[in-house]
């Protein structure tokens, strides 16, 4: 997916170096309620005013240009409770930390960023989408881990194989899946183009013997219920496998350094490793494939600005594996792309074993019928394809809404204890045929999200426009409506927070979201890895309802446990 940057901003740029300090911070010592003598210093945020260019930035200077040293003492970040009392999880309380503090710690951060591959395409640099080294800036994250309770973690945790093999289980029904889809198919022509790859399949009557999942599932801890609840399973292109692991360990290495000046102990970050989990995983399914001279293939758009994120796993596979990939777009592997009669794919002569896709979920991917008769051909080979048609399809939104009907999910899966798992973190989910739901969401829109069946952020529908469009569905009364789902909105804990872009730290209310990464991968009866595989947080400013940080609405975060 691409990158979320439109502009470099220099460190010592003009525009926030001639920005006077006291239009950037408001200092109020709040009276300690410990009788303690280190007095707290209050960050606020500033009313923007008309010469205030950039509302809440930092500008970042180098620490040792300032003539002013506060003594660390004063910065300790306290676990503060919520409202609900000391039952609740702590959230840690970024007003306690000092400005020049803030300043090291993002100086630092940028140059751990910059020196570690925490980067992305720079889209204001020619070809920086195309050629790598070329035009690169490190990728928007949080200056500090959000905080997270343990036994939420844990319970995403736990559930993540459970969502492998219910996907698995729903690729495998053919039926359902068309049938689930089959109103959809009328009205979206995007779907309707995936159901006919999908049925010429049916068709061919081929198995998938080797099966390969690399899921990532969201979620958001709901503050009024403390419910942590399921936005969506990406089965599709998860994007942020390498890149969220750097973030992670960048936030370890911050609090090794300040950790001690914050009260915060960087053993509570957990570890990540969905880099080379992935890479594992991946070089498994080649091994299962049995070619030596094959290689994995990663099917990218022809501008990435995310290419370090992708580049990562590759350079995983290659140096812990010894397992080659190749890049190719859809167009590419139209015009280079061979299928032997053995059923064998080869694409410019190179045999290809894994099919990795990071692109493909988005109608915009597929510009002419070159890119549909690539994805066809991937489909109709031997290779192992992650994701298949039926992986993909079985991640829709609409299957997902299926997927949440009573007595659906025992159609997929037998065991008791993993259906209510899956169900324990499920949100209301709605076709729009139910009347009832919609009056209610025409009554309240405010409650309710509005998805059409789009993956790669910015489709969902929130608000008043939920109503309108209601509305208009119902005043049109065509089948349109079955291009839709809705979903229960999910209020998140709205914390201050500071966002690093483009070399500005600014700080503003936010939420954040956690992505769990999980594989899967079976060869027939024999399933070889069902597992997860680490994490990504997301963190958005609170005023945003879209979450993708490719798509320029959140920064790349990691967690800190409580
Ligand atoms: P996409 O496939 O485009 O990523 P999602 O369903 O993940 O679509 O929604 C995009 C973003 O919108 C999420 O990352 C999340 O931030 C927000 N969002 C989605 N569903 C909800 C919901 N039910 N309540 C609140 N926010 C939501
Ligand atoms: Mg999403």
């Amino acid at each position: 997916m691409g990158a979320a940057h439109s502009s470099a901003t220099c460190l010592s740029s003009p525009a926030t170096t001639n920005i006077p300090r006291c239009y950037l911070f408001h200092r109020v010592s709040k009276p300690s309620s410990n009788s303690s003598s280190i007095p707290t210093i209050y960050l606020h945020l500033q009313k923007p005013t008309s010469n205030f260019i950039s509302q809440n930035h930092y500008s970042l200077k180098s620490p040792c240009s300032s003539s002013k040293i506060v003594p660390l003492s004063c910065a300790r970040v306290r676990l503060m409770e919520t409202q609900e009392g000391s039952a609740s999880k702590p959230v840690i309380d970024f007003h306690g930390i000092d400005e020049e503090l803030i300043q090291k710690m993002a100086y630092d951060a940028l140059v751990w960023s910059s020196l570690h591959g925490l980067v992305v395409g720079d889209k204001s640099v020619q070809r920086s989408g195309k050629v790598p080294g070329v035009g690169m800036v490190h990728a928007p994250f949080a200056l500090l881990p959000v905080a997270f309770p343990e036994n939420h973690w844990k319970s995403a945790c736990e559930v993540a194989p459970v969502f492998n093999e219910l996907i698995d289980r729903v690729s495998l029904d053919g039926n359902f899946l068309q049938d689930s889809l089959s109103r959809t198919k009328k009205v979206d022509v995007f779907t309707s183009r995936l159901l006919d790859i999908h049925s010429k399949v049916l068709e061919m009557n081929k198995t998938e013997e080797i099966r390969l999942g690399l899921h990532r599932s969201d979620y958001m801890l709901d503050e009024q219920t403390k419910l942590l609840l399921h936005i969506e399973i990406n089965t599709i292109s998860s994007s942020f496998p390498g890149l969220s692991c750097l973030v992670s360990d960048l936030h370890r290495s911050l609090l090794k350094r300040y950790g001690e000046h914050l009260g915060l102990d960087s053993k509570r970050i957990p570890s990540n490793t969905t880099v080379n989990r992935f890479a594992d995983a991946l070089a498994k399914a080649w091994t299962e494939y049995n070619n030596p001279r094959a290689a994995v293939m990663v099917v990218v758009q022809p501008e990435e600005h995310n290419m370090y994120d992708q580049h990562w796993l590759c350079a995983a596979l290659k140096e812990k594996y010894n397992v080659t990939a190749i890049r190719k777009t859809l167009a590419e592997i139209d015009k280079e792309g061979e299928l032997l009669p053995d059923g064998t794919l080869l694409v410019g002569g190179q045999a290809i074993a894994v099919v990795y896709f990071r692109t493909g979920y988005a109608p915009t991917d597929y510009p002419s019928e070159a890119e549909w008769r690539a994805r066809l051909l991937m489909e109709q080979s031997l290779a192992i394809k992650c994701p298949s048609i039926s992986y993909h399809l079985a991640g829709t939104k609409k299957i997902q809404q299926e997927l949440a009907k009573p007595n659906v999910l025992e159609r997929f899966l037998e065991n008791k204890e993993d259906i209510t798992k899956l169900q324990k973190c499920f949100a209301g989910l709605w076709s729009l045929d139910d009347s009832d739901i919609v009056k209610r969401a025409i009554e309240r829109p405010e409650l309710f999200v509005m998805k059409p069946q789009r993956e790669g952020g910015g489709n969902n529908i929130y608000g008043d426009d939920v109503k309108e469009n209601l509305l208009r569905l119902q005043r049109e009364g065509n089948e349109e409506d079955a291009a839709y789902i809705l979903m229960q909105r999910i209020f998140p804990i709205v914390s201050p927070m500071f966002l690093v872009r483009n070399g500005i730290c600014h700080k503003d209310h936010a939420v954040s979201e956690l992505g769990v990464y999980s594989a899967y991968l079976r060869n027939k009866d024999k399933v070889i890895i069902n597992d997860q595989c680490g994490y990504l947080m997301r963190t958005k400013v609170s005023s945003s309802n879209e979450g993708g940080v490719a798509a320029g609405f959140a920064v790349l975060d990691s967690m800190y446990l409580t």
